[in-house]
C-alpha cells in the first residue's frame, strides 16, 4: 500500500505517518511547514518506507505526481486552530477550500481514494449533544470570523461527497473532535498544550469565558488508528464519521486537573472571550460526539482518558 499524507509533518499527520508505516505501508508526506514542523517527522526520516517533501499542495505538478504513486490520500493539510482562524481568516478560507478542491481534482483523474480530515467544528453551536453525523449544522453569522473555519470544512465535505456521487471518486469524511497529544503546539490556541505549558512554568492557567464550556479530548494515537482503519475499510466510502472521544470535561475542570498534575503552583484565571479572541466571539458550550457509527463499522474504541492524555502531554513538554 502506498499512502500520501498532505500535512504529513503536522501534529496529526506525523502520528498518522507512524501508524501507516507500522501497518507496512509506504508513506509519502507533503507539508509546506506553515504550521507543521520537520521536527515532527525527524525520527521517521531514516525509515526506508518514509518519503517527505517540503512543498505546498498548491504546487499541482508535484501533487499530481505524488497522487500518481499512491493508492490512498489522507488529506490533512489545512489551517487549523481557533487563534489562527481569527487572526488569519484569508489564509484559512483559501487553504481549506482551494486546497481540498485541488486534491480532489487530481485524485479524481486517477480515481484514488481520498480520506478527508474534517472537523467537529462543522456542528457549530448546535445544542443537540451528542452530535450525530446526520444532524443539522448550526453556524453563526459571517461577520463572526470563527465560523469561516466550519464553513470552509463543510464546503470540503460537500465537494468530496459531490465527487463521490457524480464521479464515483471513493471518498471518506472523518470529523475529528478535539484531538490532542504529544507534538501539538499551543501556538494556534489549542487548550491542552497551552494549559500544560502554563502549569509547568507555574504561570496562570488562562480559562476563557466562564470555564463551564465542555469538550471531549481524544488522544492522537487512538484517532490515527481510527483514521487508518476507516481509510482501509471498503464500507467507509461515501460516508461521514465522527472520530474522537466521548468523555466530556469542562474547561474549568481541565484547568484544575492540569494545575494539580503539574505541581499545583499556577493560579487559575478567567479571561473574557472578547479579550482572548475578539469582540463578539462565539464559543460552543458543549461538544460531544456520538461515536455509534464508527464503533459499528470498525469497532473503534478510545483507549485513553483525559488523565492519561495529560500525562503524555506533560511528559512530552517536559522533555
Ligand atoms: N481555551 C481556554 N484557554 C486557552 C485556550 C482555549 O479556556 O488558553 C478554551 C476555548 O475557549 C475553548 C476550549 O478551551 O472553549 C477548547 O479550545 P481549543 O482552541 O483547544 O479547541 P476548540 O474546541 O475551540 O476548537
Amino acid at each position: 500500500m502506498n499512502c500520501l499524507i498532505t500535512g504529513g509533518a503536522g501534529f496529526i499527520g506525523s502520528h498518522l505517518a507512524e501508524e501507516l508505516l507500522g501497518r507496512g505501508a509506504t508513506v509519502y508526506a507533503i507539508d509546506n511547514l506553515s504550521t507543521g514542523s520537520i521536527a515532527n517527522v525527524e525520527h521517521l526520516k531514516a525509515h526506508p518506507r518514509f518519503h517527505y517533501q517540503v512543498e505546498d499542495i498548491f504546487n499541482e505538478p508535484v501533487l499530481a505526481e505524488l497522487i500518481d504513486r499512491c493508492d490512498t490520500i489522507y488529506h490533512l493539510a489545512a489551517s487549523v486552530g481557533v487563534r489562527l482562524i481569527v487572526e488569519s481568516p484569508v489564509r484559512t478560507i483559501e487553504t481549506n477550500v482551494a486546497g481540498t478542491e485541488i486534491v480532489l481534482r487530481h485524485a479524481n483523474k486517477k480515481k484514488k481514494k481520498v480520506v478527508i480530515a474534517s472537523t467537529s467544528e462543522v456542528y457549530g453551536k448546535s445544542a443537540q449533544v451528542p452530535f450525530r453525523e446526520e444532524d443539522d449544522l448550526v453556524l453563526g453569522p459571517t461577520k463572526k470570523g470563527r465560523w469561516s473555519y466550519a464553513c470552509s470544512k463543510a464546503m470540503d465535505e460537500f465537494l468530496a461527497l459531490a465527487y463521490f456521487k457524480e464521479k464515483q471518486l471513493p471518498v471518506v469524511i472523518v470529523r475529528l473532535f478535539n484531538t490532542v497529544g504529544p507534538r501539538q503546539t499551543g501556538r494556534y490556541g489549542m487548550v491542552i498544550p497551552t494549559f500544560v505549558k502554563q502549569g509547568l512554568l507555574g504561570h496562570p492557567i488562562t480559562v476563557f469565558g466562564d470555564g463551564k464550556q465542555s469538550r471531549c479530548f481524544a488522544h492522537v494515537s487512538d484517532v490515527v488508528k481510527g483514521i487508518a482503519d476507516l481509510g482501509e475499510h471498503p464500507r467507509a466510502v461515501g460516508e461521514i464519521f465522527n472520530l474522537g472521544n466521548d468523555e466530556e470535561v469542562t474547561i474549568e475542570e481541565l484547568a484544575g486537573l492540569v494545575r494539580t498534575m503539574t505541581g499545583g503552583r499556577s493560579e487559575i484565571v478567567y479571561i473574557p472571550y472578547s479579550q482572548a479572541y475578539e469582540d463578539g466571539f462565539e464559543d460552543m458550550r458543549r461538544r460531544v460526539p456520538d461515536l455509534s457509527r464508527v464503533k459499528g463499522l470498525i469497532g473503534y474504541k478510545p483507549t485513553q482518558g483525559v488523565g492519561e492524555i495529560l500525562e503524555s502531554v506533560i511528559a512530552y513538554l517536559k522533555s
